[in-house]
Order: C-alpha cells, then structure tokens, then sequence
C-alpha cells in the first residue's frame, strides 16, 4: 500500500514536471557513406541520422549516487527540469557487408507525436515524454533513405543494440530475415523503458542469450567483454556480444575489416572520449557498475586493437571515421 501511495506521489511530482524538449535548432547531420574492405571485398558503412533526442541534464549525468538503484535515478530524470545542453543525433548504422545487409539499431519513431500509437500502453506514454523529447527526421525519411540505397528490400538482419524507444523506431516497417535484441530486454522491458506493445510485440525475435564468458574462445572483445561472440556472417568479421549495463540485455556489434575494428556500442556511452575511469556517466544507465566495466574493457581493447567507437548519439561520428580510415 505504501509503495503505491509512494508511485502516485511521485507520478504526480513527475506529472507537475512535464518535459516539453526545447527551442533549439534540430540540425540533423547528412547521411554518410564509408568505403572500407574485408578480407579484399568492398563493405561500406552507412551512418544514417534518423532525428535528435532532447534528454534531461539528470539522464547526460548522472545526478544520484553510481550505487543507487536505477529506480531512483530514474525518478530524478522524471523530476529534473534541466534539459543538458545541446539535442543529440539519432544514429542508425548500415553495413553492406559482401554477405548480406545488415542494421545497427532503427532509431527515431515517426509516430512519437501520434497520441494513438501509444494507446497499448499509458504508463510508457506518460514516462516516455517526460524522459526526452524526439524530433523525427522528416524530409528524407528513415525508409526513403533504406530505399535510396538500395537495401530496403534487402536487408539480412537488423540488431536493435537495446529496446529503448530511440532504437527501436520504424521496425515494424521494416522486413529483415533477422531481428536480435537481448532476451534480458525482453525479460525487463517494463523495467527500462522499452514499449514492447508499441515497437516489438508481435515481431519474429531472435532473443540473443545473456552473456556467458567463455575461456575457450580466444577473441580479444570476447575477453575483455566476458561475453562469447555471436557470428552474423560465415567470415565470421561481424559478429555481436551481450554487454549487459545500459540495459541488462545491451549489445555491443564488431565489425573488423582491413582498416581496422568498428564497434557499435549503442548508448553504452554517448560519446567516444567519455569511457575514461573519472568520466560521469548517465543517469539513465540500467547497471552503474556493470558500465564502468565495460568502459574499462573497451579501454583495455583500445590498447591492443585499431578501433573505432561508434556510439548512437555521437554527433562526432564523421570526423572520428574520417579519422579511423585515414589513419590519423
Ligand atoms: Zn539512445
């Protein structure tokens, strides 16, 4: 009784509090294309805008102590009024792999401002738009730019690196012969935010497993993730790992090929530069801890393998795969 005393207290403080994103100019950065090549075949990457997040100062850091429970931190993004300084990309990641076309994540709802589609779940509406403010990319759509580049029709698998509402938009409207994403996000969906009615219900899932360390598998991010790859491919160069810690079912996607690894890291950090020990991290974050140790097992892949990090909401991803293929 006095726990649902406590949830109306606070779903009225939350409600008092409504989050209506801000004024700021929504720039969306233009599409980008990357030739690259594994084992001597072509692959391209493709980092696809699909609209801006506004989120709140509390959910870019995190405001509570790293050892409280998701719960409260949850609760002082709901209540927190600050939004954090600047609107964040919404990234999608296409690979054109010589085996197949495969998608990282499916980034904005065009429906987020259509009241109805969130009917199937109140709750998740209510929370929802008091978490962020989404601006979906409307002049080329999410589709039209899948179809401009051929793969709209074509696509092998799409791996939804965590079940958040900013990952998961427009996958219903897409047909893959493959959709993954972390049983553990399954399992937990009304834990952390992800609207299974609106986004994932009904769609023929691959649960990837929990992660499970393996000694026999002598792979670096196997290692130092303590996770055993999943392979998409038959050359075996793309390949995914459970990383629980943004989410208890997150997943971090490898790509190697001859200029080096790319690594998809979802929202396991909002931007490259901010995995170090003393970096704050988000409020908004599932596992504290869980994240530190991933950040500190990126870092220690950082110093034995030529990678590049790509998060999905960096606006920084041009000048840092720019950087990567030349080189620098
Ligand atoms: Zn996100």
């Amino acid at each position: 009784m006095q726990l649902i005393l406590q949830s109306f207290a606070i779903l009225f403080l939350a409600a008092s509090c409504a989050f209506n994103g801000s004024s700021q100019d929504v720039h969306f950065t233009p599409t980008e294309t990357w030739s690259l090549d594994v084992q001597g075949k072509p692959l391209k990457l493709t980092a696809i805008n699909t609209g801006s997040i506004q989120i709140k100062q509390c959910h870019l850091e995190n405001c509570k102590d790293e050892d409280s429970s998701f719960p409260r931190r949850l609760i002082s993004i709901l209540l927190d009024s600050t939004p954090a300084p600047k609107r964040l990309p919404i990234l999608t990641y296409l690979i054109q792999h010589p085996e197949g076309n495969f998608l990282i994540d499916t980034g904005a709802d065009p429906d987020w401002n259509n009241e109805k589609s969130w009917e199937c779940s109140a709750r998740s509406h209510f929370a929802a738009k008091r978490i962020a403010d989404v601006q979906y990319q409307e002049t080329n759509s999410f589709i039209q730019e899948l179809r401009d580049l051929g793969v709209l029709d074509a696509l092998h698998g799409i791996i939804i690196t965590h079940a958040h509402f900013d990952h998961t938009g427009n996958l219903r409207n897409l047909k893959a012969q493959q959709y993954i994403i972390g049983k553990g996000d399954i399992d937990n969906h009304d834990k952390i935010g992800a609207v299974k009615c609106k986004y994932l219900e009904g769609l023929p899932l691959t649960e990837a497993p929990f992660a499970a360390p393996n000694d026999q598998v002598s792979d670096p991010y196997a290692k130092s993730l303590r996770s055993t790859p999943v392979y998409l491919t038959k050359d075996r160069s793309l390949r995914y790992y459970v990383s629980p810690g943004h989410t208890p079912g997150s997943i971090v996607v490898v790509q190697s090929t001859s200029q080096g690894d790319m690594v998809f890291v979802g929202d396991i950090t909002f931007s490259g530069k901010d995995i170090k020990a003393d970096s704050t991290v988000a409020g908004m974050h599932f596992n504290i801890p869980q994240i530190r140790e991933a950040h500190r097992a990126l870092r220690e892949l950082q110093t034995t393998q030529r990678l590049v990090l790509l998060p999905s909401h960096d606006e920084e991803i041009s000048h840092r795969m720019n950087r990567f293929i030349l080189r620098k």
